[in-house]
């Protein structure tokens, strides 16, 4: 998959800085699919979390 778009705000990755977006995401769950901007399915658990696109499947993490 080729991430176009931030995880965390949607917008492309070429559009601005997403600086804060990167330091976020290293402690939450993308909102976002980087393939295709699908907002995902998160799923928080003890041990982190995983988020889920209807197109480009699981992302976990923890
Ligand atoms: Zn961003
Ligand atoms: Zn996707």
């Amino acid at each position: 998959m080729t991430e176009t778009y931030c995880g965390h705000c949607g917008r492309e990755l070429t559009d601005g800085s997403h600086e804060d977006c990167r330091r976020a995401l290293a402690l939450e769950p993308p909102r976002y699919c980087a393939g295709c901007r699908r907002r995902m399915i998160v799923q928080v658990h003890p041990m982190g979390w995983s988020a889920r696109c209807s197109v480009h499947g699981v992302l976990t993490a923890g």
